[in-house]
């Protein structure tokens, strides 16, 4: 991957694309401690209407962008600053990520809901500070060959990602031995097959050392985070599969690590606040004081790391499985697991089942080595039907 060595311009203009969550309120918190560097410029919600307007009053963007058409149509904008230019859809999306004045884009929508932004931005050669790891789960091969084409650039948010990016930097990339992305465990570290049976959504949301949205905190529970970490890592790294492990690390203090060729391993360390490495992709390759969370090195403290229990957690397996096979293998799992997540999610499935009915959608598909992007979006469509489908509680 081909990072651009600096920007030129004093202010960064900050396109947040999914404020109103997780990742974009914690992004906004960065913005507001930069001491000028970073200004808002554009900021786009879903459905929460109220909280785009508050938002929009309060950080005075150039754009914001309501992407549920019909919810942003209903409600009423009078009180927009006038300054503050409304747009809507899909479309309002593009023209915010590809215009000329936009410095960097913060990809932070969740889900496969997130692709066509973050493809109309690299399109556009920007730089694109990723949060959201599904469309490079979905296809990244396509992602990666567009940026470089198109001279875009993408810049790890993803805890681990960024760590490994940091790591990187202490060597050559020719002599990396393997990466090791770290896992905090979820709420059921320790949990026996048997134990995971019972266990319900509000148990699968109760994340204990992230506070993130629903969607990747039951992926942290079945540890289908690590997963799809995996697959990130593998095409934004340029990895071959059997490069990259993961070991359980419940502090959630070492991000990840690197291991060279000669035996060193590099980890990145800090409390676990998203806020340094949303902070790190806007500021790279400088690095800033800001509002994260320090480490406290003197208070006493522990690090423990432990392999993760296969048995318990049998989304690893299949993650290493889908890294293997490439191709339309990670879209499939992507887009079941999305359907799986969203049907637990509204008791309708239960949380033992979700990575099982991954496996089995992914090992039915018709398996494409070189998708083209319709046909993985035909795939998409295809999995989460197949998943619909399944009668199971
Ligand atoms: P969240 O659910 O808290 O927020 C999601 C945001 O996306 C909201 O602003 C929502 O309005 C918007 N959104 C939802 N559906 C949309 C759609 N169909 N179209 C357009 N916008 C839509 O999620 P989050 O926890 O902030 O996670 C965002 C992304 O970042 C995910 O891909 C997640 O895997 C990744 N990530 C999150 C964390 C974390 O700590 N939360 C850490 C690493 C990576
Ligand atoms: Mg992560």
């Amino acid at each position: 991957m081909a990072w651009r060595t600096h920007m030129t311009q004093d202010v960064r203009k900050v396109a947040i694309l999914g404020a109103t969550g997780s990742i974009g309120r914690s992004a906004l918190e960065v913005v507001a401690g930069s001491a000028g560097r970073l200004r808002v410029w554009a900021v786009s919600a879903h459905r929460r209407c109220e909280e785009l307007l508050v938002l929009a009053q309060k950080t005075r963007p150039k754009f914001v962008v309501a992407t549920d058409s019909r919810r942003a149509a209903e409600f009423d904008w009078q009180e927009l600053p006038s300054e503050t230019e409304l747009l809507m859809g899909q479309e309002g999306l593009r023209q915010v990520v590809q215009h000329d004045e936009v410095d960097i884009v913060l990809a932070a929508i969740v889900g496969s809901a997130g692709l066509t932004s973050v493809w109309a931005a690299l399109e556009a050669g920007k730089t694109v500070a990723l949060a959201n790891k599904e469309p490079l789960v979905m296809a990244g091969p396509l992602i990666m060959e567009l940026a470089r084409r198109c001279g875009g650039e993408l810049l790890p948010v993803d805890s681990e990602h960024s760590a490994v990016f940091q790591a990187l930097q202490a060597g050559r990339r020719k002599d990396v031995k393997r990466i090791i992305l770290t896992a905090s465990g979820g709420p059921f570290r320790g949990f026996t097959p048997e134990q995971l049976r019972t266990v319900t959504v509000k148990d699968a949301l109760a994340h204990p050392t992230w506070s993130m949205g629903p969607k990747i905190s039951v992926d942290s529970a079945t540890m289908m985070n690590k997963t799809l970490e995996m697959i990130e890592a593998r095409w934004l790294f340029d990895l071959r599969p059997e490069q990259i492990d993961v070991v359980v690390h419940p502090q959630s203090i070492v991000h990840s690590l690197v291991e060279f060729q000669d035996g060193s391993v590099l980890a990145q360390m800090s409390p676990p606040d998203m806020k340094l490495p949303i902070q790190y992709a806007f500021s790279y390759p400088e690095r800033w004081p800001g509002p994260a969370k320090r480490l406290d090195l003197s208070q006493a403290f522990q690090l423990d790391f432990e392999p993760p229990h296969e048995e318990t957690f049998p989304a690893l397996q299949l993650g290493r499985d889908v890294a293997r096979l490439g191709g339309s293998a990670g879209c499939v799992l992507n887009a079941a697991n999305e359907a799986a997540v969203a049907r637990f999610l509204d008791h309708d499935l239960s949380f033992a089942k979700i990575a099982p009915v991954c496996r089995a959608v992914v090992e039915s598909h018709a398996h494409e080595s070189d998708p083209t992007l319709e046909q993985l979006l035909g795939l998409d469509l295809w999995a989460r039907e197949e998943v619909n489908k399944w009668q199971l509680t």
